[in-house]
């Protein structure tokens, strides 16, 4: 088992209150005793805007990092009803923030809006965690490196500080459907993906690149055959201190 830097972050999507600080404690409690055991992982949960400044003023954890799901497209304040700002959440404790996952992207975020996100993100010195996927019908038609590259190419640019970007390779069919691609298959993927940074924005940065979809205790071990997996974004069993933990803990059994 390889002792690099592994990502599990946890995307809560529309889940959680006050009283779900309760799961933080508790994988804040495992992540204390399990660090003394020398691996080397980042834990960020991305909680409902809700929540982020209740969790990082309660918590002073320093294992674990609070984000947010996703921003509006302007910067600062401005006539939105019902949006938030990059800026606002930044003030509000969040470290990451989740962009273009495609549950957004199915409500109207395009290519293009979400790389103003990014850029207005960034600018906040926020750690990006990128979504890109294909749908089922775009992997049957064997289309699915082609949508990647046309995701990754719409909304990043070279001049961005690409060592702040991580990417979340999630094929949309496999989000919330228990589904999850081929071993072989992802693996290529994840190669194609990293090649596809490297040369597209030419620069010498492997970017971290994440996998999710329908990841859970039972299947988190299969993946870590694939050293090019960098970690993992988790959407339901996030939401359950003993089932994140569980991933976890069976990722390095
Ligand atoms: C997600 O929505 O980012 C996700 C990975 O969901 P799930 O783990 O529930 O498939």
């Amino acid at each position: 088992m390889t002792n690099k830097l592994k990502y599990f972050i946890g995307n809560w999507k529309m889940f959680g209150d006050l009283s779900s600080l309760k799961i933080i404690y508790q994988v804040h409690k495992f992540c204390a005793r399990f660090k003394r055991r020398g691996k080397k992982n980042k834990i960020i949960l991305c909680v409902p805007n809700t929540l982020i400044y209740f969790f990082t003023t309660k918590l002073k954890s320093k294992f674990i990092s609070i984000g947010a799901q996703n921003c509006h497209h302007h910067k600062t304040y401005g006539p939105f009803t019902g949006s938030v700002s990059a800026s606002m959440l930044k003030k509000i404790g969040a470290k990451y923030i989740i962009l273009g996952h495609s549950e957004n992207r199915s409500e109207g975020d395009t290519g293009q809006l979400i790389k103003k996100k990014i850029e207005l993100a960034l600018k906040q010195k926020l750690n990006i965690i990128f979504c890109i996927g294909e749908t089922f019908k775009e992997k049957k038609e064997d289309k699915t490196f082609l949508v990647l590259r046309k995701q990754i190419r719409d909304s990043i640019d070279k001049k961005y500080n690409l060592n702040k970007v991580i990417i979340a390779y999630e094929p949309i069919w496999s989000i919330g459907t228990g589904k999850i691609p081929e071993i072989q298959e992802l693996k290529k993927i994840f190669i194609f993906i990293k090649n596809e940074f490297k040369k597209n924005f030419k620069t010498k940065i492997f970017p971290v690149v994440l996998y999710g979809g329908s990841v859970n205790d039972s299947n988190i071990k299969l993946f870590s055959s694939i050293s090019e997996i960098d970690g993992f974004l988790i959407g339901g069993a996030s939401q359950s201190s003993k089932k994140f933990i569980d991933i976890i803990k069976n990722y390095y059994k």
